[in-house]
């Protein structure tokens, strides 16, 4: 089965005037799409074929497969990173996230300056995460398409840093673009039941 383009979790407009529906026709229109287009001319008429995206990208980073790796896992980032997102996110976790939080970085202010901070020293392109490791919370950062899955780790929820994810709407200003991720746009609830999905 080829892979497909998913749905956005919201409309194109709705994550206004944070992330326009400029940047969403190219960043999902374009970016994502190529992504999907490109893997499926890679996996077809191949063993990857009848694979699950998660197999497929777990199996081309053990083979040093960087095109295959790179288009699948960039499909699995977009589409994480899309339902990291919510129209009025950001404010605070509640829960178990939040006392997870709390407990591994001190504060939820503390847990924004080390995630902005991560993504902020990403060199190049990358993805900033918040991640379940053995149990235990951690922020990571990571180049390219690479990904928690390859690591054994569980992502919870990510910002794209690659400088397509916010040069439209804020040219050369990643730290305040991670800075109005964390502000207004981060979706706790996604965070939440990832988390509640790994610890069940
Ligand atoms: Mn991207």
């Amino acid at each position: 089965m080829p892979f497909e383009l998913p749905e956005l979790p919201y409309a194109k407009d709705a994550l206004a005037p944070y992330i326009s529906s400029n940047t969403f026709d190219f960043h999902y229109g374009k970016h994502h799409k190529a992504y999907v287009d490109n893997a499926n001319k890679l996996i077809d008429g191949t063993a990857h074929a009848d694979k699950s995206l998660e197999e497929v990208i777990q199996t081309a980073w053990t083979d040093k497969n960087a095109g295959l790796f790179n288009n699948t896992a960039q499909i699995w980032n977009h589409t994480f990173f899309w339902n990291s997102l919510k129209p009025q996110g950001g404010g605070a976790p509640t829960g178990e996230l939040a006392d997870r939080i709390n407990s591994a970085f001190g504060s939820l202010d503390k847990f924004k300056e080390e995630f902005k901070q991560a993504g902020v020293t990403q060199f190049g392109s990358g993805w900033a995460w918040l991640v379940l490791d053995g149990g235990d919370l951690k922020i990571t950062k990571t180049p390219n398409a690479e990904l928690p899955l390859v690591h054994g780790q569980t992502a919870l929820i990510t910002a794209d840093v690659w400088e397509h994810a916010y040069y439209l709407d804020y040219q050369n200003r990643r730290p305040d673009f991670l800075q109005t991720y964390l502000d207004h746009l981060v979706n706790w609830d996604f965070a939440a039941a990832n988390l509640a999905k790994a610890t069940a």
